[in-house]
Formats: C-alpha cells, structure tokens, sequence
C-alpha cells in the first residue's frame, strides 16, 4: 500500500480519472524516466534534489504511470540505468490535465529515448552546482589563439552572414585540404573531398548515418566516446565491440577479427583516444588496415586530438596507409586544435564515393556551419608550426604536472599519450567504491569534478577508474589537486 499526501492522492486521482477516460497527461519538463539505484539521488532537469526516498518515490511515480507508458518506462530504466550514472536521473510523473500539455500515448523514438543526460553535461552541472574545479567535461581554459579569435570577428562584422555554401566556404576546405598536404602529404581536392561540419560531432553523425544501412554490422572500439552508439543504433545499426584493456589499452588482433563478419559495414576508429589518452601504434594501425582491407570494409577515424599527441609521438592518419585512402573518412575538430570547443566547427576528409552520401545527410542535419567561424578556423590551418609544437608541448606540460600531483596523493594515473584526458584508479589514495560513487563524492565534498570511466562503455566496464581533464591553466590544476590532497587528509 502506498502511502500518499493528501496533494499526492488529489494528482493520483485525477490522473486515474484521465487514465481511465482514456488519456494521459504528462509534465512537460520531465520527460525522462529512469529507474534509480538504490541509494542514489534522482534530480529534476534543474538540478533539484529530491528529499524524499528515492526508491519509493520511483515505485510510486512508476506505479502512477499511466499503463502504455509504464512498459515503456521499465524498458528504460533497464536499459538506462545500467548504463549511466545514478546522478543523472531526471524524475518522470503524470499530472493534471489542462495545466500540461498532452502527451501522445505512442513512445517516442526508442533508441534516442533510452539514453540518459550525457555524462559531461551532468558532470558539468554538478560542478557548477557544488562550485567544484570542473575536470569532467573535456573544454580547453584560457588557451585560445587570439588571432584566430580576430580572424573570426572581423568575419562576423565585415563579412557574409547569410547562408554558407552546404559544404563549407572554400577558404576553409581549400585549408582543410592544405593542411591534409602540409602535416600528412595527401593530394586532397577540396571540392569533391572536404566537406565543413559542425563540429566533429555532426561529422560523425553524418556519416554514420549517411553510410550505415539497416543492419550492417559497425565495429567500435570500446572505451567509446559518447555519441557513436546511438548513432550507430539510429542507423539500425548493429554494433560489434572490441574491448581494449587497462593499463596498456593494447589492441588484440583475436578480438579485434572476432568482431569483424562478412556483414560489417565499417569501423569506427578514435586515436589519440578519448577517454584512455591512447595513441594507436604504427602496428596496431597496420592490422586495422589489413582487417578492413580483407573485409572490403570502411574505416571512419575520428581524428579530433590529431594535434595533441605527446613525447615526440607522430599522429599517422590511417588514411595515409596502404589500400586505405579509398576506404577511409577523416574527421577533425577546431575545437580541440584551436581550444575554442564552443565553435563547432568540424571537418571531413573522404573519397568523393564516400563523401557524396555524407553531405546528403549533412544537409538535412544542419545544411550549413556560421561562415564567420569557418573562416577564423581557416586562417587558423594555416598558422606555423610553432602554434601547433606548442598546442601539444604545453598540454603535454600540464599532464605531467597534474600526473605527478594525482600520483603524489596515491592515485595510479595511467600513461597518456595524447588528448585532454589523464585517467587514474583512486584505490590507493584511499577511495573507495565505483567509478561513479567515487565521482559523486569528489564533486560534492572535494569540489572537483572527474567522469567515471565506466560511463564509456555500453556494457559492465571497469569501475577502477576516473577521468581528469588537464587542459587548464595550472592555478587550476593546482586547485584541484590543492582540495583533492585536503579531501583526502581529511578521510577518516
Ligand atoms: N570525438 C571525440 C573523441 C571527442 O572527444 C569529441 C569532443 N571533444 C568529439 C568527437 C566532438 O568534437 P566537436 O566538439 O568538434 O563536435
Ligand atoms: N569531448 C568532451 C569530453 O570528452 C565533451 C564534449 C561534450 O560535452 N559533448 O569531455
């Protein structure tokens, strides 16, 4: 027997009356329904914390749920929260007709619906909410080139601000295509090869979908970064994951042929890698090639950390290897090359074949990216080489720094060839429990904000470790590990 305020029993009668007419009311603002763990927080989409037993609460709001909606919900929560953090839980419920708006019975679409608030987002309002030193979400502080910034403001003022070409201005796939030339050697034509996006994201999506028939099989490489699989699964899509293994993080040819039939499409493939700081090795990168060659398949490289990449490390595009240029699509980010990860503003690299399908998806997604942004990033592909040494030598810096720090308290960080990301297990700096727990607790008591590496996996992954952005000034960094050292003399 549930037992109910008097307001809660008014709501539930009059949603039982709806019910029972036939019709079902929902809040408007809440709209994801996840089932907490035990002991775990729900929060509405303003951050509110609930007070009450959260448990309960979901039984009774589950209850409640009028009865198409309540399998729908139980699908969710299964599927959800065994994948996400507890932390992000947004509460669902049914209300008074006439004050909300109706909600039709019919699900949504399943596959988008049953992902959670990705984990930056929420790790990002919970440190803002906690005033932490934000180290979860991946975004560069107080590193941006200023004349690149200039490049792209005095476009805005005294350039075109309407509509942009589809696939890009010229000016920057005529540098996209150069810089393919400058740092790799390849011959690009910037007009039936390089196309804009916004952001590596949008590439991604593009391809994905502009490539990935209903049921072609898609090799991913897990840890994987957020948006590949629901992208692969809207696709209809059917993913096959190669599991990489801490601490080295090796690719093993076994697994990497198990996931591979006569059915897969393509490949998805991250380096430098997000989150693991990986950089593939030459080898590794020769029998993805070999694989993909034998299977007639397509590899898609996310490339976006091409240009942080430590310790006298080369980034070798897979696009540059034998049988591969014809088979390969490459994607870049200005985000990440010009620490400006607000701009959005990706690119892609790919045989005309290939291409031709993507910018048909691009146009229905976003059709176009802000001309002035476009034309910052391509003044800014064409600055010297010390600009790029020293993207890489000062972030290569800053993980030193924060990696010495982090071991000096007792984490175990683990190595980082590349990237944002520095990931260590907190076991022996005393921390107890799961990724997530222990990144709850970070950013509430310690005021510092971490991922739990276990939110990159689809299935169970590694609870061991947690993920530390390093691109921030050092006064930051010091911070953090300033409240990090205090937090943890101060455990009992
Ligand atoms: N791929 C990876 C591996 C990333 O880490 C990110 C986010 N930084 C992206 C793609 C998305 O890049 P963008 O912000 O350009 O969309
Ligand atoms: N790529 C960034 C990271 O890994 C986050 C991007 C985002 O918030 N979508 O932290």
């Amino acid at each position: 027997m549930v037992r109910r305020s008097p307001r809660a029993r008014r709501r539930h009668r009059e949603h039982t009356t709806a019910r029972d007419r036939g019709e079902c009311w929902a809040i408007f603002r809440w709209s994801v329904i996840i089932e907490p763990r035990r002991g775990s927080e729900v929060r509405d989409c303003c951050g509110q914390s609930s007070a009450t037993s959260h448990r309960a609460r979901w039984r009774s709001l589950s209850r409640n749920l009028p009865l198409p909606l309540r399998g729908h919900a139980r699908t969710l929560s299964s599927a959800v929260a065994e994948r996400v953090c507890p932390i992000q839980v947004v509460e669902s419920a049914v209300s008074r007709p006439g004050r909300y708006s109706r909600l039709p019975v019919k699900p949504t679409n399943s596959v988008l619906s049953s992902y959670g608030t990705t984990i930056f987002e929420v790790m990002s309002r919970l440190a803002a909410e906690h005033d932490a030193v934000n180290l979860g979400q991946g975004f560069p502080e107080g590193e941006s080139p200023e004349d690149v910034l200039q490049a792209a403001a005095d476009a805005l003022v005294t350039g075109w601000n309407q509509y942009p070409p589809m696939m890009g201005v010229p000016e920057l796939r005529q540098a996209v295509a150069a810089h393919n030339k400058r740092f790799y050697g390849f011959d690009v034509n910037w007009q039936t090869q390089v196309m804009v996006t916004s952001g590596a994201t949008e590439a991604l999506a593009a391809t994905l979908l502009g490539l990935v028939e209903p049921g072609d099989e898609v090799v991913l490489v897990e840890p994987l970064y957020d948006c590949y699989l629901p992208m692969v699964e809207r696709g209809a899509g059917v993913p096959k994951f190669v599991r990489l293994e801490p601490p080295s993080w090796e690719l093993s040819e076994k697994a990497l042929r198990d996931a591979f039939s006569e059915r897969t499409k393509l490949l998805l493939l991250n380096t430098p890698m997000n989150p693991t700081g990986k950089v593939f090795t030459r080898a590794e990168l020769e029998l993805i090639a070999k694989v993909a060659r034998e299977h007639d398949a397509y590899v898609v490289c996310d490339e976006a950390y091409e240009h942080l990449v430590f310790d006298d490390r080369v980034h070798a595009p897979l696009m540059g290897f034998p049988g591969m240029a014809d088979r390969t699509v490459r994607i870049g980010s200005a985000g990440k090359t010009f620490s400006l990860t607000g701009w959005k503003v990706g690119y892609i690299t790919a045989p005309p074949e290939l291409l031709a399908p993507i910018a048909k998806c691009h146009q229905f997604l976003v059709f176009t990216t802000p001309p002035n942004l476009q034309q910052g990033v391509a003044y800014g592909l064409g600055k010297d080489d010390e600009y790029f040494g020293k993207l890489a030598g000062d972030l290569a810096a800053k993980r030193d720094r924060f990696g010495a720090g982090l071991t000096a308290l007792g984490f175990d960080v683990l190595p980082c060839e590349g990237t944002y990301f520095l990931s260590a297990s907190g076991r022996g700096a005393g921390l107890e429990g799961t990724d997530v727990e222990i990144c709850q607790r970070l950013v509430a008591e310690a005021r510092v904000a971490a991922v739990p590496l276990s939110a990159f996996y689809e299935g169970e992954g590694p609870t061991e470790f947690i993920r530390f952005s390093f691109c921030k000034p050092n006064e930051t960094l010091d911070e953090a590990l300033r409240r990090l050292g205090e937090y943890l003399g101060a455990k009992p």
